[in-house]
């Protein structure tokens, strides 16, 4: 490069990060001189990652762990040096419980998402019923689907295993990764893998064998490795902050500029950009990777792109809270065997879900004390995400004390907000993002990246702003190549 390049990352969440962070290493690699500048509106960055360490506990305020099925993360984790860090979930307990009919069921051992894949244990379970287990055994026999376009969650399943199966198991374990309604989520955008399963393996259970040998297969071909064994979920010992810690750190905490919300962006007759905070303060950049939610970037762009900026704010999002609680162990009359547990929402209850924390994961609560962590609000009971911290304490207490049979206090409590904090991929999402992407196109030096669009997973969210920088990168450079 001739001239000294600037590239602006804004929102300075997993996705923004990766991006300044993938910068970084291409400026690095080429030995190129180019200025990196992320804009932050929090006091910190790490968005949705908050890690609170309240000595002796941890407490994770948003995500608490990441798959290792996509690769991205972990392989991100290795390149920080962080390898040594992995946590995985604690072998003293498994799987995760169901709340219906008053009661909490085990998951039936084999179900895999809201598939099962072992007859036996199937069988045994007392969470469906004997109509709901013929219907959903129904799948094998039922054939696939002639069209194969998107079609919502609910549909799919009630078509495949039945209501039952949709009730219990695809709403709160599928559609609760979204904190979404499986009324109008879009499959092809959430879960594409259950439409291909059907259409390959002609029913879902027969794919999702299909695919569980096809793993096996695939695990002995591969040479051994002498790595430790990872679990399916997994974190580091001192939570998902030290991912953001060590990102901020190689980036350069200096480039890194927090307490600055960015109000507008304006493209220059030069081919480069605008970019001016709420304070009027204005900055100049080549090329711009934005990663705030999409209703902000919507926010920032409706002067210049008003197209871009309505698609953008079609994108719904939903509200939730956290709120964590610490319980002496013999408070809790549960043998707490399992992770935690989801609650339907047909249970018609004022939680989404438990997780017990502590249980999961070592490292969070002192010997003695058992940290539990609730889920509020999201797509079905938005309200409840508003509500006051005493009244969300309250409703939480009443919740532990009806389904676990909590009934003292917690010693102390934390509760996080997430207001309009989770995008959902309702029907038409891959075509609204179609029709984002025609129009950034357009756009010099302009990328969108970060859960709004494909994927809201950790590892989805790092993999995107990798991605973006690259391209950013990649054009900054031919744009130079191109001058000479
Ligand atoms: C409660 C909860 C639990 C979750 N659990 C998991 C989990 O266990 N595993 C998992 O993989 N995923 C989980 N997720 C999803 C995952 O955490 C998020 O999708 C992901 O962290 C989003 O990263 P992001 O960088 O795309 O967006 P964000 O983290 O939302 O970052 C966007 C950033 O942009 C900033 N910003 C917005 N407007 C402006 C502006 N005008 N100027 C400057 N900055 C701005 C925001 O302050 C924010 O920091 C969870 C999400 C929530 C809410």
């Amino acid at each position: 490069m001739t001239s000294r390049k600037r590239v602006a990352v804004i929102g300075g969440g997993i996705t923004g990060l990766a991006a300044a962070y993938e910068l970084t290493l291409q400026a690095r690699q080429s030995n190129t001189r180019i200025e990196i500048e992320l804009f932050e509106q929090a006091p910190d960055p790490g968005g949705k990652i908050i890690t609170k360490k309240d000595d002796p506990y941890l407490v994770e305020g948003g995500p608490d762990c990441f798959i290792v099925e996509k690769p991205w993360a972990i392989q991100l984790v290795k390149e920080l040096g962080l390898e040594n860090e992995l946590l995985n979930t604690s072998s003293g307990a498994s799987g995760t419980f169901v709340f219906d009919n008053n009661a909490l069921h085990r998951l039936p051992e084999g179900v895999m998402m809201m598939v099962p894949t072992k007859p036996l244990p199937f069988l045994a379970s007392k969470l469906i019923s004997w109509p709901g287990k013929i219907r959903m055994a129904c799948d094998i026999f039922i054939p696939k689907r002639k069209e194969t376009g998107d079609e919502t969650l609910a549909s799919f399943v009630r078509r495949r295993l039945g209501q039952e199966a949709l009730d219990k198991m695809a709403e709160p374990l599928i559609g609760g990764i979204h904190a979404g309604n499986p009324e109008n989520m879009s499959l092809l955008s959430t879960f594409p893998r259950f439409l291909e399963m059907e259409q390959d393996g002609g029913s879902l259970i027969v794919g999702m064998l299909k695919r569980q040998k096809k793993m096996v297969e695939m695990m002995k071909k591969r040479p051994a490795t002498t790595g430790p064994k990872r679990t399916f979920f997994i974190s580091l010992n001192e939570g998902l902050g030290r991912l953001v810690d060590e990102l901020a750190t190689v980036i350069g905490h200096e480039k890194i500029h927090c307490n600055r919300k960015v109000s507008q962006l304006k493209p220059t007759s030069d081919g480069g950009w605008l970019i001016e905070d709420e304070n009027r303060a204005s900055t100049m950049a080549d090329a711009l990777i934005i990663t705030t939610e999409t209703y902000a970037a919507a926010g920032m762009l409706k002067n210049e792109l008003p197209r871009l900026a309505d698609l953008l704010n079609e994108i719904p999002y939903v509200s939730s809270a956290t709120i964590s609680m610490a319980f002496p162990r013999q408070a809790i009359p549960h043998p707490l065997d399992a992770y935690g547990f989801i609650v339907p929402k047909i249970a018609n209850r004022r939680i989404m879900a438990v997780t017990w924390s502590s249980i999961k994961w070592a490292h969070r609560a002192p010997q003695g004390m058992v940290l539990l962590r609730a889920f509020v609000g999201g797509a079905q009971r938005q309200e409840l995400a508003a509500c006051d911290d005493q009244a969300m304490l309250n409703l939480v207490k009443e919740e532990l004390s009806s389904i676990m049979g909590i009934t003292t206090a917690p010693e102390k409590s934390w509760i996080y907000r997430w207001p309009q904090g989770m995008p959902q991929y309702i029907m038409g999402h891959l075509d609204r993002l179609d029709a984002i992407e025609a129009i950034t196109k357009q756009q010099k030096g302009l990328y969108l990246a970060g859960a709004g669009y494909r994927g809201i997973g950790i590892p989805d969210c790092i993999n995107q702003g990798r991605q973006a920088a690259v391209k950013a990168w990649e054009e900054l450079v031919g744009r130079v190549k191109g001058k000479v």
